[in-house]
């Protein structure tokens, strides 16, 4: 298995000569951003999961809402927390709307109008097989490295927000305040991997509802649980299994994904359909200054207030803050 890296060399080594190279990334986001590049995926452009990738496996049926594993992710990534909808009673709570730069794990809560179908939903980066985000980057500010993990690099970022358009799961924010901004986004506490820990979610988890493994032993346990339980977990799969290429957050849900805000996406990878299309693209002679413009626009468009974001993903999805 290569890394996004080993698999695009060129795309490591950026200078102002490497600005078509830029350029031509930056048209890889927009067709991410498009979906209306159907062409099926070139067989030499199709990524695997790495031996040992690093995983996680969330189960809705354990989980009982309890937060404790967004305050150990607060702790561990030293990132403040955010009183956000509890302001009114004196910021007791750390109560995020939603993700946002000091908060790289949220839990969220899914009900249905009659209050007859309910769900608690743990939301952070998915670590993709084949990840949007890493392929948009013009600066290969993000990668897929050791296990797998999609860690960003602060060093070359430019604030584009490439990856925010990109991800299909809406993960990585913007440090809005920050004068040197960041994106903030789960890296799997690697820096307790590191040190043969597992992550702090995990290991904070009273109920087991979401712990830590290698994909292929989480799979394996996702599909017992299945097994064992027939009708228990909608339609009897486990979501990132093939999804959008396939992820390293492998969930199981008693409610329609959709409804936990799982988004329903086939089993090619953005990504290696930009790889695929963006080649079609250039044979066709599109000139692409067309795919600049559209990048420009649509990242206009997104540029936003976070709030307004997580306003916006609630009317979407119906997903609700926890207090
Ligand atoms: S979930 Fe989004 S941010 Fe995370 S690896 Fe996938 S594309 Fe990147
Ligand atoms: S793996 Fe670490 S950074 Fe990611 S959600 Fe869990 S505690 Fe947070
Ligand atoms: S710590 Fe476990 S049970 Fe509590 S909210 Fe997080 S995933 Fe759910």
């Amino acid at each position: 298995m290569k890394s996004d890296q080993e698999a695009n060399p060129k795309k490591a080594t950026v200078n102002r000569r490497g600005m078509f190279r830029i350029l031509g990334a930056g048209a890889a986001a927009t067709v991410a951003a498009v979906p209306a590049a159907k062409a099926s995926v070139a067989p030499d452009q199709v990524r695997v999961a790495p031996q040992n990738a690093a995983a996680m496996l969330y189960d809705t049926t354990l989980c009982i809402g309890c937060k404790a594993c967004v305050s150990a992710c607060n702790e561990t990534n030293n990132l403040p927390a955010d009183p956000g909808f509890s302001k009114h009673i004196n910021n007791i709570y750390n109560a995020p709307p939603s993700l946002n730069s000091s908060t790289k794990n949220i839990i969220k809560l899914y009900k249905n109008a009659d209050n007859t179908e309910w769900s608690f939903v743990k939301q952070q980066c998915m670590h993709c097989v084949d990840p949007s985000c890493v392929q948009a980057c013009p600066l290969s500010s993000l990668t897929k490295g050791a296990h797998g993990i999609v860690a960003w690099n602060g060093n070359q970022c430019i604030g584009c927000r490439c990856c925010q358009l990109a991800c299909p799961f809406n993960i990585p924010k913007f440090e809005w305040t920050a004068v040197n901004p960041k994106i903030v986004k789960c890296e799997m506490c690697k820096h307790r991997l590191d040190v043969g820990l597992q992550p702090a979610c995990t290991e904070a988890c009273p109920r087991g509802a979401v712990v830590y493994g290698t994909r292929e032993q989480l799979l394996a346990e996702a599909r017992k649980r299945v097994a064992a339980n027939p009708g228990k977990y909608f339609d009897n799969r486990v979501y990132g299994e093939k999804e959008g290429g396939g992820t390293q957050v492998l969930y199981l849900s008693h409610v329609p994904f959709t409804k936990i805000g799982l988004p329903e996406l086939d089993s090619e990878a953005n990504a290696a359909k930009v790889r695929t299309n963006t080649e079609h693209i250039y044979q066709g002679g599109i000139t692409p200054l067309v795919i600049y413009g559209a990048l420009l626009g649509v990242t206009r468009h997104f540029f936003k207030e976070h709030v307004k974001e997580a306003e916006e993903e609630k009317a979407k999805t119906g997903l609700k803050e926890q207090l």
